[in-house]
């Protein structure tokens, strides 16, 4: 099963003779055994299977290890929300004192969370603007510092990562990178190929991509060596007591430590579990993740291209436009198309920004993209709201940008909905 297409349709699920040809949902808390000896050894990580959902369960493991597939890593685990993702993945491996490089063009709710949130916990970051220098990114590492993290696409401001050159960086320096792919997903870039080590994604965009379940994944690529650098992974490479003192790294090597970590650890004390439901909703909207994504991209041009020659628009942004200061690196990391957000610029600034979207009819005002249904937000006056003109600058928002999340709809409809409605302003 080596082509995206066909993972996205069959993997991570293959029933025996007789059983459900579509994943069961596994709607149960917990699960039955016909000895205390038989449940002691799940918990004590001798044995798998399931005992408690809040730390596995069937569906929600079948539809993990549909996106390991897709992005070609060792273990994955599906939380209940993108959030709830990049947070674990994160938390893993840096803890009170520990530090994080991370790029400034990050989505809203991650930027808060390595701000405000996990400052609260004792955790520092250091945010780098994704075009800098490499004198300038290798001066934000310090002897703290535990991990990379970066978008390959940031939400909201679409400035594309070079993931190659920020994996270097953080393993000149010891630690992984860890990348958001929420916006191409696997089907349009593949972080792990360029030297990323562990891939978040937030699974209520495109990978649901029905605005039907929040969720979210951690996939681990297994390239990275924890044991090489054990100072740094005190949690993956000396003993649990709160776990019988295993040792991750050592029990189930450099392909599993991290993502069993993550689950016999931080969900069992956090429990950010996904719901069995929510799991085989995002399974349907995978099982068509690669047709959409390329209706998605196709149609975004389209209406990039309308916005890029019409006179009320000020700038137009998407890295799949040939003039766009991004599409070189946009050609090299996602070849066969973006995602299909465009951001751009009303001339007349905020106020021209919100009359137009007033104006429009088929595009929805919403805080959301990535759905098959297109619509549009303003993130200066929403998403963004709680940042200040210097950091929404840092992350690439400028007060005039209105964020489309081109959906599934014909292009043509798109447009003339658009066209309308800048006639408004
Ligand atoms: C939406 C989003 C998130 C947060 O995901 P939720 O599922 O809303 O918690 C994280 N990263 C990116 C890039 C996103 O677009």
């Amino acid at each position: 099963m080596s082509s995206v297409e066909t993972k996205c349709v069959q993997g991570g699920y293959t029933p025996k003779n007789g059983e459900p040809r579509q994943i069961p949902i596994v709607q149960s808390t917990t699960f039955k055994y016909d000895t205390g000896e038989d449940m002691g050894k799940l918990f004590d990580l001798e044995a798998s299977g399931y005992f408690y959902s809040r730390l596995a369960n069937p569906t929600c493991d079948s539809v993990a290890a549909k996106i390991c597939a897709l992005e070609g890593g060792t273990a994955a685990i599906l939380l209940s929300s993108g959030m709830a993702a990049n947070f674990f993945a994160a938390f893993n491996i840096c803890e009170c004192g520990g530090h994080i490089v991370s790029s400034s063009a990050i989505y809203g709710g991650t930027y808060n969370l390595f701000a405000v949130t996990m400052k609260k916990m004792g955790v520092s970051v250091t945010f780098v603007d994704p075009d800098c220098s490499d004198e300038e990114l290798n001066a934000a590492f310090n002897g703290n510092t535990r991990l990379v993290f970066g978008e390959t696409l940031a939400n909201p401001s679409l400035k594309v990562l070079d993931i190659e050159r920020f994996a270097r960086a953080a393993h000149s320096h010891g630690v992984p990178l860890i990348v958001d792919n929420t916006f191409p997903t696997p089907v349009h870039c593949n972080p792990f190929k360029w030297g990323a080590d562990i891939v978040t994604h937030s699974t209520t965009k495109y990978m649901d991509g029905h605005g039907a379940a929040v969720g979210g994944c951690i996939v681990d690529s297994g390239n990275f060596d924890w044991f090489a650098h054990a100072d740094k992974y005190p949690g993956l490479c000396t003993p649990d007591e709160s776990y019988h003192g295993i040792t991750y790294a050592e029990k189930f090597g450099q392909g599993g430590a991290f993502i069993t970590k993550c689950c016999a650890q931080l969900m069992r004390d956090l429990g950010s579990t996904p719901s069995p439901q929510s799991a085989f909703l995002l399974n349907l909207g995978l099982e068509s993740l690669h047709l959409r994504i390329a209706r998605h991209s196709e149609n975004a041009l389209k209406v990039a291209k309308f916005l890029a020659q019409n006179d009320k628009i000020s700038w137009v942004r998407y890295p799949g436009l040939e003039n766009d200061e991004y599409y070189p690196l946009a050609c090299k990391y996602m070849p066969d198309g973006t995602s299909g957000v465009v951001s751009f610029g009303v001339k007349g600034g905020r106020e021209a920004a919100e009359k137009f979207m007033c104006g429009l009819k088929l595009i929805a005002i919403e805080t959301h993209v990535a759905d098959a249904r297109s619509c549009c937000l303003h993130p200066a006056s929403t998403t963004h709201r709680q940042m200040s003109d210097e950091e929404l600058a840092g992350a690439g928002v400028s007060p005039d940008l209105v964020r489309l999340s081109c959906g599934i709809e014909n292009a043509d409809d798109l447009i003339a909905d658009i066209e309308k409605a800048l006639e408004s302003v």
